[in-house]
């Protein structure tokens, strides 16, 4: 089992300088400031952003203050989105170290982590009580996908119950390639949500249970289209649960070498169409995935891209992550609609990204402000384009 050193966490804690910059007013030199979204879309009270979430940290561990469900309110509201990392200069990583702090607190009560974890132990998806409908995609694809095969397409939950088109559309590009791949009958969830809220030994027992659907699969490698879902294969459970993987490989990585070595060509998707690219935290940030997509996208012909204030290391996130959606939906839709303006300000047409679970929230942010921005993940651009 995952062991937490406590006194490796406190020390990593004493590392913050309390500068206060993860706030805000820095990048100055890329000519903008404004780090944290949370910060940014509510009252500014100092809990809002790393230091102070850091700050009741010390105090809940070190017992100065009560560990309450009320006193750990601070410790959620946050999307884990890593821009305080990005830009911090103290000797530790405070959104990592926040992850694990909620991980160590996880005997306080919380009810949107346990029903979220429940569901995942339970169901193999965080969003229903019931296995139902995750995998329904599969029958509209006019084929039906064996379960085996050396590459396995592993749709995630997000794609399979909220944008099956988008679990349809990676299907079907993969058929148009001429790649024989698998889709497993019982998707177990990759567990992303209960790392990133604190379940961290469930976590570990459920990707055992991930890790031998993919062998059962006979797979050696697996496609995601999830950023989430990425991150969590391929960095999270090797370095946290130390289970030695397949390799993991997202779709844009995938499609781009098949571009770049001729093996598929793309037709034109109109004239001087304008599409600006979000960067998904668990993909750029997380793992440094930042020219793959762009240069897949800029591989489409007819496509201009454009690039938004805030881009690659700096981008600010979908307001998604870290269970934000789910403990406070309405400032994570809040994030969302700053991230659309943001993207409408490119005079782009098309916010193009590469995961699900940001394209879902920012379809949420755009209904919000009445945006006419197409959000649509890079699958959905190219499925019909493979000549
Ligand atoms: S987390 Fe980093 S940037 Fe934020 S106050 Fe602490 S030292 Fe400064
Ligand atoms: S991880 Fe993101 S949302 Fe959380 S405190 Fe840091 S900048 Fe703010």
């Amino acid at each position: 089992m995952t062991e937490i050193d406590l006194d490796d966490l406190m020390e990593n804690l004493a590392q913050c300088r309390r500068c206060g910059i993860c706030r805000d007013a820095v990048y100055e030199d890329m000519g903008f400031d404004g780090i944290c979204p949370v910060w940014k879309n509510t009252a500014g009270f100092e809990t809002s952003f790393m230091r102070g979430k850091l700050m009741i940290a010390i105090a809940l561990l070190e017992g100065r203050l009560e560990k309450t469900s009320d006193n750990t309110e601070a410790l959620y509201a946050c999307s884990l989105c890593g821009n305080c990392t990005e830009i911090c200069a103290a000797e530790f990583d405070p959104k990592e170290s926040l992850e694990l702090v909620r991980a160590v607190l996880s005997d306080i009560p919380n009810e949107v982590r346990d029903t979220l974890a429940e569901r995942i132990l339970t169901t193999n998806n965080p969003y229903v009580t019931d296995k139902k409908g995750k995998r329904d995609w599969v029958a509209e694809l006019g084929f039906e996908p064996p379960t085996k095969a050396d590459t396995l397409y592993y749709f995630g939950c997000t794609a399979g119950m909220k944008l099956p088109e988008t679990a349809k559309a990676a299907a079907r590009l993969l058929k148009a390639a001429g790649i024989e791949f698998a889709v497993l009958e019982d998707e177990p969830c990759c567990g992303s949500v209960m790392i990133r809220t604190g379940r961290l030994q469930d976590a570990e027992e459920n990707a055992k249970k991930v890790l031998e659907s993919i062998q059962e699969s006979g797979a050696k490698t697996v496609l995601v289209s999830c950023a989430g879902c990425l991150k969590t294969l391929r960095k999270d459970y090797p370095e946290k649960f130390n289970l030695s993987m397949p390799k993991i490989v997202h779709f844009v990585e995938y499609f781009l070498e098949l571009v770049k070595s001729g093996k598929i060509k793309l037709k034109p998707l109109g004239k001087n169409v304008k599409i600006t690219y979000h960067d998904p935290c668990h993909m750029g940030r997380e793992l440094g995935i930042y020219e793959e997509p762009r240069d897949l996208l800029k591989a489409i012909p007819g496509v201009e891209l454009v690039e938004m204030e805030t881009n690659r290391r700096a981008a600010m996130c979908c307001g998604a992550g870290g269970g934000l959606r789910s403990y406070d939906p309405e400032l994570s839709k809040k994030i969302a609609a700053d991230r659309v303006r943001e993207a409408e300000e490119t005079g782009a047409e098309i916010i193009a990204n590469a995961c699900p679970f940001c394209e879902q929230n920012l379809e949420s942010g755009a209904k919000l402000i009445d945006s006419s921005i197409r959000v649509a993940d890079i699958v959905d651009l190219i499925v019909d384009l493979i000549e």
